[in-house]
Order: C-alpha cells, then structure tokens, then sequence
C-alpha cells in the first residue's frame, strides 16, 4: 500500500493555490506525515473570520487529498492546523478515515464535536464525564496503563472490559496502544472490516463490547511511528469520531509507559480514572511507580492497581510463583493505590488470547478452570466498588444512607 511523507505533503501543496492567491506551500510552516496519517501546520496572517479560514482549511485539506488520491494512497486521517505569527492556533480541522466520503461534510471544527448528540447516559450512575472533555453519552472513561510493556495491560483492559460487559454494562474499548496495537489480535478482529459512517467510525461488536483499533487501519506489518502532534490527533479522532453511542464505561488501553498520549488523554478527555497494570517483580514496580506518578502529575485519579501473572497454576493444581506474588499489592500500599486483585499466568489465558476469545476466559471449561474467570470477574467487582468511591471522593454521587 503506497504511504505518505513529509516531501508528498509539501510537493501537494506546491502546486495549489491558497483563496489568497499564494501556493499553498508557502504557508506551510511544519508538517509531518506516516504511512497514511498526515498533519500540517500553515502560518496565515490577519485573517480572524471563521468562514475564510475554513475556506483556507478545505483548499488544504482538498490539495492533499486530491495528490494522495492520485498516488493511490488510503488518506485516513489528516489534521490541519492554521496558526498566525505566534503560532496561537487560530483554526483546526481534521478529515478522517473513509476517503471516498466528501471531504467538505467531514471537516471537524475545533470546539465543535461531530459525535452524534446522545444526551447523557441514562444508567443512573454518577457522571465523571459532566463538563469539557466528556464524550457524550459515555458515562465512564477509564484508561488502562502500565509502565512497561509485555506486562499485560492490553490482556487485561479487554478482560476488564469483557467482565464488565458479562455484568449486564454497556462497554467500549479503545485502542489507545497506537504504537503497538494489540485489539486486532487480541479480540480476533482478523475477518471484520471497518466501517466509517457518516463522518464516524463504527466500533466493532465482538465479545459483548464495542471496540476501536488503529490496528485496522494501517498496514500491521509496518512501523507506526508518530511524532506528537500525530500521535495527539490520532488519539482524538479515534475518541472522538467513533460511534460510541450510550456506553456505562469506555476502557482505553494505553501506550506502555509515560509518552505523548497519555497527555493527550488527560487534556482532552474528562477521565473516571485509570488502572495500573503490574506483573510482581521489582522492576515491573519500579516502572508502574512511574506510571502512577504520571496519573498523579496530570491530576487522573488511580482507581487502583492490577497484579498480573501473579502465580501460574498447573495442572497438577499445584501454585508456582513464578514472578513472585504479591508486588504489585506491596506497591500499591507503600503508594496509598487501591489494590484491585491479582490474575494467574494461565496457558489458557495466553491461548484463548492468541485466538482472539477473550470470552472463553470466562467459561471454566475453557478457561483452564474455575480461578481465571473467578479472578476476572473479581477484578471488574473490584473496579466498579472503586469508581463508586471515586465519584463519592469527588462529589460526583453522594452515599446512600439506607435505614431498615
Ligand atoms: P502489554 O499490553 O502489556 O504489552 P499484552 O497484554 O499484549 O501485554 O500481553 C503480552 C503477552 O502475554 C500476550 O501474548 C498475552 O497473551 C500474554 N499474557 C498476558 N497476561 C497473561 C497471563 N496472565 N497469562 C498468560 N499469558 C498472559
């Protein structure tokens, strides 16, 4: 599949004309382009009238994409952003995934949202998402995080996310991992197709859940390498332009780590809270520190703490510590986290994982037995009494005082 560059984006833009008569190219102050995702930054003076900077942004918007067309290349996503000589942004505009939908219907105005206007929930539950950054109609957003990878944080946010769904909710999940998308794989996304209607992309329906995973949109053997601004609108569009409809909680699985999006997260999304995810030893510690640390800095409440590949179980039933047990509850307190329970390393687990059937893990019969869908099921319970004492800590629900 033909892909983009920085020399497509400006060589696009040298032979188109600006509605003030200037190529477009010597506007162009930044650009970054990668594989199909492109974002630009043009410097434009004195103009303060809406209407003509979207005319500006369209004429951006339709140069590149006519060039990429030409070459044959899947645009998914460009970002447009018109700056003036202190480079305050005075104008953004973002087209998205379908290229055969007309450009113009798709222009995404900063301060405007294209996600269909679905009121609030109406599950009744305390309402993190009240104010800026709250996606409408989603009740609880909840990313999922942990300071390494191979921890099994992307195992556990579908899990959670399974679990959570099995107890009668309404639940989405995101792949916010653009680095290293796991969801296609994880969720056995391999035959579905993705669908983008009317300016929004719809979720997969697998497992009970909703899900969304830039892992369908590019090309899985290449590199996804994003400079920040790229990684940032990446992470929006996929947020924001998903029809995420009513949903009690949206689970985002995280890039390992402390990078860009976790950032992005916390400026544009109203967080219910994050969840750490941890495998016992001291240096899986020593890093999901650092990742509650960062919550902490970005102000995103931790819900608590995840043990994973806490103990293996044979078949002999016998328990082995392989990695230790019990680190990542030590951490926890020595940080004041809540701690949210522990999951086995399983064959089961890592298999029903390779075959992309997270709800198999929920079935003793294939789930290697009775633990595994017990210590998931317990971690959902778990998170779900925390977020409860998070929206009373934040005066987002008052306790029910109930006399009998
Ligand atoms: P991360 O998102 O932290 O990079 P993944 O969730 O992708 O990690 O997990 C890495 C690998 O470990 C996957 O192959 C997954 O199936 C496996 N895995 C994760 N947790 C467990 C577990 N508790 N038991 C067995 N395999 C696991």
């Amino acid at each position: 599949m033909p892909t983009l560059s920085r020399d497509f984006i400006k060589a696009a833009l040298a032979s188109a004309e600006g509605p003030d008569g200037v190529p477009l190219a010597r506007h162009l102050i930044w650009s970054a382009a990668c594989d199909t995702f492109a974002s630009v930054k043009l410097h434009i003076e004195g103009v303060t009238d809406k209407a003509k900077l979207d005319n500006f942004a369209r004429r951006v918007h339709g140069s590149i994409r006519a060039a990429a067309a030409e070459q044959g290349v899947i645009l998914t996503s460009l970002i447009v952003e018109l700056v003036d000589e202190p480079g305050t942004v005075l104008f953004t505009s973002t087209s998205g995934a379908k290229p055969t939908d007309d450009q113009s219907s798709r222009l995404v105005k900063e301060g405007e949202s294209n996600t269909p206007n679905t009121a609030s929930s109406t599950s009744g539950k305390p309402n993190a998402q009240a104010g800026a950054g709250s996606l409408p109609g989603v009740t609880n957003i909840i990313a999922v995080g942990a300071g390494k990878g191979g921890v099994g944080k992307s195992t556990v946010s579908v899990n959670l996310a399974v679990a959570l769904a099995r107890k009668g909710h309404a639940v989405g999940l995101m792949d916010g991992d653009i680095y290293g998308p796991s969801l296609p794989t994880l969720l056995g996304l391999a035959a579905h197709e993705m669908v983008v209607h009317e300016r929004l992309i719809e979720p997969f329906y697998v497992h009970g859940i909703k899900a969304v995973t830039i892992g369908k949109m590019v090309d899985p053997e290449k590199p996804l390498i994003w400079r920040g601004p790229m990684a940032h609108g990446a992470f929006k569009q996929l947020t924001e332009q998903t029809n995420w409809g009513e949903l009690d909680y949206l689970i985002i699985d995280l890039p390992p780590g402390t990078g860009d999006v976790p950032l992005t997260m916390a400026q544009s999304l109203q967080l219910a809270g994050a969840v750490i995810v941890c495998t016992p030893q001291r240096v899986a510690q020593d890093d999901a520190v650092r990742a509650a640390r960062m919550f902490q800095q970005l102000g995103v409440d931790i819900l608590g703490v995840v043990e994973n590949m806490s103990e293996f179980i044979g078949d002999d039933g016998k328990h082995y510590d392989i990695f230790g047990k019990g680190g990542a509850e030590t951490m926890a307190q020595r940080l004041g986290l809540p701690y949210l329970g522990d999951i086995p390393i399983t064959m089961a687990l890592r298999a029903n994982s390779d075959a992309g059937n997270p709800s198999a893990n929920f079935d003793p019969k294939t789930a290697g037995g009775e633990a595994l869908p017990r210590a998931l099921t317990k971690l959902a319970e778990n998170l779900e009494n925390q977020l409860s004492l998070a929206a009373m800590r934040s005066g987002r629900s008052k306790p029910k005082l109930t006399i009998s």
